[in-house]
């Protein structure tokens, strides 16, 4: 087939067989229209100015990748299936790039996109007056809602009918002219039962009655979620929380941090993490492993696979893990065979290292 009759067979029905084929759970679309009002750092066209369409897909993260945090006995399931390790790096990547080719051969762009954060993109000046910086990022979350695919939920974390929070997003820019899905309406996933606040330790997503949001428009529809603490978010995340890792109670015994007391930026908080977990020191009698925090360098290690970088130690015990619970238990999302997912009382440590676990401690994860 030439790529002219290509051009002519190809349409939105195909891709989405093709790219579910290639084993990526959810196909949304958004016609470039839908990313008016975006920031121009943020927006795809910066990318692709003939952009006319945006394709937003979802892999799923199987429940089972949480289980070892869930039970407190084992963390590289998580990082490795669930994270940055296989499911950012390698599954959703190989689907998102075939179905890239697919559309290509059919002679029209197609720009694969890698799902970083805004936040985290190098600066760097224009090349050209009429063009911005080479710091663009979508913000793919939002990009998400403008496929169709789902909401932002109260806690910042993207929810679909099919998986709830047990998504991770990646996106195709083209400037193939595809038929646009459905918004999805405000509010009819996330139900703002707030389980997700007191289940996140670190304290980083603030209650309803706060009154702290953040709030976007997509055509005519209006989405807001609660206006997360990142720096809180991330040292939880990351590992700079005694309370969520293991790992620090064993290397730094005394070392004591209230983490729901800090007020630092995510970026501040990824240079108190980063370097526990990358980072050495001499071997000494006392750690002979030679690392800083040896339990999340491990992670690093096993858990990483070809995006080594990135890893995760608190795992997002309330964002997704109490969140998906609460939606299947009450039929939002479909629920599971098996049960819940939140079998037993849940565990949390004291916030100093090395401390013995105390009623009070206890209490708190009684959520
Ligand atoms: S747990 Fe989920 S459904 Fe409930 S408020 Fe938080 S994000 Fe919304």
């Amino acid at each position: 087939m030439n790529t002219m009759d290509a051009r002519k067979t190809l349409n939105k029905q195909r891709i989405v067989e093709f790219a579910k084929a290639q084993g990526l759970d959810l196909v949304g679309v958004a016609d470039i229209g839908r990313f008016d009002g975006a920031p121009p750092r943020m927006h795809p066209a910066a990318i692709l100015p003939e952009a006319k369409s945006v394709i937003v897909v979802a892999r799923r993260i199987i429940r089972g990748n949480w289980r070892g945090i869930e039970e407190g006995t084992y963390w590289p399931n998580y990082t490795y299936f669930g994270y940055h390790g296989l499911l950012n790096s390698f599954f959703i990547p190989v689907g998102v790039y075939e179905t890239a080719c697919l559309i290509e051969d059919a002679g029209f762009e197609a720009v694969p996109y890698y799902p970083g954060v805004p936040e985290g993109q190098a600066p760097a000046a224009p090349v050209r007056p009429d063009t911005v910086g080479a710091n663009v990022h979508l913000a793919i979350r939002i990009a998400g809602v403008a496929a169709g695919l789902g909401e932002i939920g109260w806690s910042k974390v993207f929810l679909t009918r099919e998986f709830g929070p047990r998504v991770r997003l990646a996106a195709i820019i083209t400037d193939m002219e595809l038929e646009p899905d459905p918004l999805v309406e405000p509010g009819s996933l996330c139900d703002r039962c707030m389980a997700c606040v007191p289940s996140c330790l670190s304290a980083a997503i603030p209650h309803k009655r706060e009154g702290r949001t953040v709030e976007i428009r997509i055509d005519d529809k209006v989405y807001d979620w609660g206006d997360v603490d990142m720096g809180r978010c991330t040292l939880g995340y990351h590992g700079g929380d005694p309370q969520v890792s293991p790992f620090l109670h064993k290397t730094l015994p005394g070392y004591e941090i209230d983490v729901t007391k800090q007020n630092v930026t995510e970026d501040a908080a990824y240079k108190l993490c980063w370097p526990m977990a990358h980072g050495t020191w001499r071997p000494t009698e006392e750690d002979p492993s030679g690392l800083l925090v040896e339990g999340h360098n491990q992670l690093i290690r096993w858990g990483g696979g070809p995006g080594a970088a990135s890893y995760g130690v608190e795992g997002s015990r309330g964002c997704m893990r109490s969140c998906f619970d609460h939606l299947e238990h009450k039929g939002t999302i479909p629920a599971f065979e098996g049960g819940r997912f939140i079998k037993r009382k849940r565990w949390s440590l004291p916030m100093r290292c090395g401390a013995q676990q105390t009623d009070e401690s206890d209490a708190k994860a009684k959520d």
